[in-house]
């Protein structure tokens, strides 16, 4: 209904209304209380009394200065008192001898008076009241915004399906706005509350199923043999773990069907997913189609494709990076335009304007969580649309995943290969220095190599840098005559990194100085410490990700943080190696809102649900809607109609 049509709502009210954004009934009805106020009798002595009582003499008002008035009456509650309150000359017709009434405000006890903020026509006697709160603005206040809501009297469509209702018992929609805004009990007001919040959650999940159904039936089919895949992993030089397998036998399903693979490989630090891409990469060619593999940084991209190019030595694999010279970068843009490329892996380069495919079929992305969602909208303008893999570490749980990603399937690698040792993680102040030291010493006698962190200065390359250097003296000094040092940085050009980075593979540098460039995905298994200076400049995820490059093999790790503060923060990482609950402490220490580099879209902004602390609704609304969708009662049809909605946006 129009505003307009309300009987009780002028033309100055309904420009407020909109500045607050109702701009219909409907808007009004769900426009909630953001809070209640509980009020309830009390006694003289707290703070700020509420008391029930009768008028004991007429009020008398005083007139001061600036218009302000003061108007005043005794009082009866059991107890005689005194009665004060500004600016509400107005009431002075209303508060006479019997009156009964509830006063707000402060006892002074040496006065025997109270001064007051509110007054209420009506006892509490002993029940609770609950008053709504709302946000409001300038021109209207909660209790008047309140008795415009309660002018709407009209029907509400339930967009909740009779037999759901039945099952959890939920109360009509009509009613549970009704108790929202005019709550006269808590169990009454917690009943309409979890009503409205199903309802949201029950219609986002629906419209996340539709979509995510609506991709299933276009992918690309191949024909692949799964004894030729199973060739391919019997020549690894280890056996996948079971749940490298389960993910590989997802992919294969995807990729060998009409379903569209929009996929998550989540799994932790060191899980090895990195193997299950290239089985993915593979199964892809086998189907006749080009893959590509994108990582986030040069350092990964070109590890990754030194591992392929081992394993599938007859393909033919490309590496493009961003900063290759413009001679070979165009090699490749012309190898996968006629498609005699095979794979290609690389950086955000492989996504850009120039590249052109001949039959794009597979795209990975290493670390997801560093891209954000972006390249997905890329490839979509490039018109092509070829099965997605995502990949992260960033530990979501599983099902914070499905309800973020609800258009999204999900692979879990939970264990990690066997024989891993858990990593010893120790925290130390600068102090204990030689401790530290001790340690590396101890590791780098027995052939192992050591990585050791530069903090990174966030304002300033320089002064990392320097950090960087002012390291390589320190360890120099320390190691100098019995061991080779070297550093890594991001001033150093793509060849001299990867110059380095090959060094320190072939154990022909012992300790590697660095920022954290090596942060992600950087696997040399013969590094079992890893010394993090001023740890306190990351975060907890960040520092977890770096310990993730140690602990690669069966051999025992080492990782430590020295900081002289934080340390309360940084003992979480010394406690668990649990990437989840490690990256819910960042979160709550952080604040932030942002799993996953993606905010919360439009969509996903509920009234009242709330993703994490409603979670149990959350998954039974995603298998309510599942099960409702397949049902096809057209009873509903005006449920349905809602997702054709849907499809004209698209
Ligand atoms: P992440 O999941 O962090 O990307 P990687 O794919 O880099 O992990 O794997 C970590 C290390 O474990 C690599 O050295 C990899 O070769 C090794 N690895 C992977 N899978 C297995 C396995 N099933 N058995 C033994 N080692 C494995
Ligand atoms: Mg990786």
């Amino acid at each position: 209904m129009q505003l307009e049509n309300i009987k009780g709502i002028g033309p100055k009210t309904l420009n407020t209304l909109k500045r607050l954004g109702i701009n219909n009934s409907y808007d009004l009805l769900t426009y909630y209380p953001f809070r209640y106020d509980f009020i309830k009798r009390t006694g003289l002595n707290e703070e700020k009394v509420i008391l029930d009582g009768i008028v004991e003499s007429n009020a008398v008002v005083t007139y001061l200065k600036n218009h302000k008035d003061k108007l005043q009456f005794r009082f009866n509650f059991g107890k005689l008192v005194d009665v004060v309150i500004f600016n509400r000359g107005f009431y002075k017709n209303k508060i006479i001898i019997g009156t009964k009434l509830t006063v707000f405000g402060k006892y002074d006890s040496k006065k025997n008076i109270i001064v007051c903020s509110d007054i209420k026509f009506c006892l509490l006697g002993n029940s609770t009241k609950i008053e709504p709160v709302y946000h409001v603005t300038t021109g209207i206040n909660s209790s008047q915004l309140n008795s415009i809501i309660n002018l709407v009297d009209e029907d509400v469509i339930d967009y909740v399906p009779t037999y759901l209702n039945d099952k959890y018992e939920l109360m009509s929609k009509k009613a549970a706005i009704s108790a929202i805004h005019n709550p006269h009990d808590e169990i009454t007001l917690k009943r309409a509350i979890d009503k409205l919040k199903y309802e949201e959650l029950f219609l986002f999940m629906l419209k996340m199923n539709h979509l995510k159904s609506k991709k299933i039936q276009n992918g690309l089919i191949r024909n692949v043999e799964k004894n030729k895949v199973q060739e391919f992993i019997d020549k690894l030089p280890f056996k996948l773990t079971i749940d490298q397998i389960k993910a590989v036998e997802d992919i294969y399903e995807d990729l060998t069907s009409n379903k569209r693979m929009n996929r998550l490989l989540q799994g932790d630090v060191g899980s090895g997913k990195t193997i299950v891409s290239f089985v993915a990469l593979y199964i892809n060619f086998l189907g006749g189609y080009q893959g590509a593999l994108m990582a986030p940084t040069e350092i990964l991209a070109r590890q990754h494709y030194n591992n392929l190019v081992k394993l599938l030595p007859n393909l033919k694999i490309g590496l493009l990076t961003g900063k290759l010279k413009a001679k070979e970068k165009r090699e490749i843009y012309g190898g996968l335009l006629d498609g005699s490329i095979d794979i290609v892996i690389g950086t955000h380069a492989l996504i850009s304007e120039e590249v052109k495919y001949k039959n794009l079929g597979l795209v990975i992305t290493d670390e997801q969580h560093r891209f954000g969602v972006n390249q997905r909208s890329n490839l979509k303008n490039k018109g092509i649309m070829p099965d997605v893999l995502y990949m992260s570490a960033t530990p979501i749980p599983r099902t914070y995943a499905i309800t973020l990603f609800g258009d999204m399937d999900i692979s879990s690698i939970k264990t990690k290969p066997a024989g891993r040792k858990e990593i010893i993680s120790i925290l130390k102040k600068e102090s204990e220095i030689k401790e530290v030291l001790t340690k590396m010493y101890e590791e780098l006698k027995l052939n192992h190599q050591v990585y050791v962190i530069a903090p990174l200065i966030e304002e300033s390359d320089k002064i990392t840098l320097e950090n960087v250097i002012k390291l390589r003296d320190k360890m120099n000094l320390a190691f100098g005559k019995l061991y080779t040092i070297d550093v890594m940085h991001g001033k150093l050009s793509n060849k001299e990194k990867e110059v380095v980075m090959n060094r320190f593979k072939n154990n022909e540098i012992q300790i590697l100085i660095s920022t954290t460039v090596i942060e992600v995905g950087v696997d040399v298994p013969n590094a079992t410490v890893m010394v993090v200076f001023d740890s306190y400049r990351f975060g907890l995820s960040a520092l977890h990700q770096l310990r993730g490059r140690v602990g690669r093999n069966d051999l025992q790790s080492y990782f430590i943080m020295i900081s002289n503060q934080e340390a309360e923060r940084l003992k979480i990482l010394t406690k668990t190696t649990d990437g989840f609950e490690i990256s819910e402490a960042d979160f709550k220490l952080r604040g932030s809102g942002d799993l996953f580099g993606v905010r919360q879209s439009g969509d996903m902004q509920f009234k009242l649900a709330n993703l994490k602390r409603d979670f149990k609704m959350v998954v039974k609304a995603k298998e309510d809607s599942l099960e409702f969708m397949n049902k096809q009662d057209s009873k509903y049809q005006y449920i349905y109609d809602i997702l054709k909605q849907l499809d004209s946006l698209d």
